[in-house]
């Protein structure tokens, strides 16, 4: 968008404001005690609930200096009901703070301010920018919302690309003038208008300009990725020995820890074991009835976990050795071979051999 459709619609929001802003007491003044404790009620706490507690706070503790005079028992207990009282405990230390160490004077810039305990990024661009009419936008949900669906942006709303885009473009859209009156404009736009679900694009004053909007897009926007599903596997491994040696197998196909190596392996579905069927497919084997079952092992990778057993036994006498896909191997040379951690974590607590990990 160029400059001047940045110029309409931050004057659009303006007008806009003007017309519908909301009444709250801390919006009557630009001090950044009040500001600042109008803030931290706000980060857990609705506007509508907020707005008593914030009064019944400033009546007790009209100043920071009242705040850092008073002790953290008394900012408890008049915190009361409000919840999440570590927000109470960091506005008396960062009260005390400010008082020691910054000559009770309230640092002006968002570098320092997110220096404070208890004041986090958004906090300390809402104070400066309101306050000190440091120029930086304040940005959460709402404005989120609102940028992304005037830009049409169809990314992940958890994406980083998506994330630093909303940076560049609200900096671009900030009034620089008066910085606090427009964050507090796009807080109450994206509260009352561009709100969750649907919102009102029909009486809305950037509808013409809205590409969420002219594209029919509004309800879908901002997106979330639906996160893939985690996927349960049950692994059943045969520890097959003979004589000093193991058997190994060799991971092939479009398929995790591919060319490592493990014990020949019975995958079932949940709920089910392996019977001798599934060994003689595993191993070419028949017959095979297993001496020792370990625990289940839990191994999550990014999109699935993987539940394994481990099944020890030898070859029935009489048998002929597994086929040629699987490899013999010493089992003190184990260590030589390429294995998943979930292998390697089984080995290790079984104390067979020397091994390494590898992935
Ligand atoms: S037109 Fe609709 S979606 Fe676009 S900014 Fe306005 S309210 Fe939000």
């Amino acid at each position: 968008m160029k400059g001047s459709v940045s110029e309409t619609i931050r004057s659009k929001i303006k007008a806009w404001y003007r017309k519908n802003r909301r009444d709250l007491p801390w919006r009557k003044t630009s001090d950044p005690y009040h500001i600042w404790v109008s803030e931290i009620i706000l980060q857990q706490t609705r506007v509508s609930q907020g707005i008593s507690h914030y009064l019944k706070f400033v009546s007790r503790f009209p100043d920071l200096k009242t705040l850092a005079a008073a002790t953290e028992e008394d900012v408890l207990k008049t915190w009361q009901g409000m919840g999440y009282y570590t927000r109470a405990r960091n506005l008396y230390k960062t009260a005390v703070l400010i008082t020691n160490s910054y000559n009770g004077i309230f640092p002006g810039t968002p570098e320092e301010l997110v220096k404070l305990p208890g004041i986090g990024s958004y906090t300390a661009a809402a104070i400066a920018s309101i306050a000190y009419r440091y120029p930086v936008p304040t940005i959460d949900a709402n404005v989120i919302r609102i940028i992304a669906r005037l830009y049409g942006m169809q990314q992940d709303i958890h994406s980083v690309g998506l994330k630093k885009k909303i940076e560049t473009l609200t900096m671009e859209l900030l009034d620089q003038e008066n910085p606090g009156e427009f964050n507090q404009a796009m807080m109450d736009f994206g509260s009352l208008q561009c709100t969750p679900g649907v919102p009102g694009c029909s009486s809305c004053p950037l509808n013409q300009y809205c590409k969420a909007h002219l594209t029919g897009m509004e309800d879908k926007i901002p997106m979330r990725k639906e996160k893939k599903k985690l996927q349960h596997r049950y692994f059943h491994y045969l520890v097959l020995t003979d004589h000093g040696h193991v058997w190994l197998h060799k991971r092939t196909g479009n398929d995790i820890w591919h060319s490592l190596y493990e014990f020949p392996l019975a995958e079932m579905p949940a709920g089910k074991q392996p019977d001798a069927e599934s060994w003689y497919k595993a191993t070419g084997i028949s017959d095979i009835q297993p001496e020792k079952i370990s625990k289940t092992y839990r191994h999550t990778l990014s999109h699935q976990m993987i539940h394994a057993t481990f099944y020890q036994a030898t070859i029935p006498p009489g048998n002929k050795q597994p086929g040629d896909e699987l490899v013999r191997v010493p089992v003190q040379s184990i260590g030589t071979y390429p294995l998943p951690v979930l292998i390697a974590r089984y080995l290790a607590d079984s104390g067979t051999a020397d091994y390494r990990q590898k992935g």
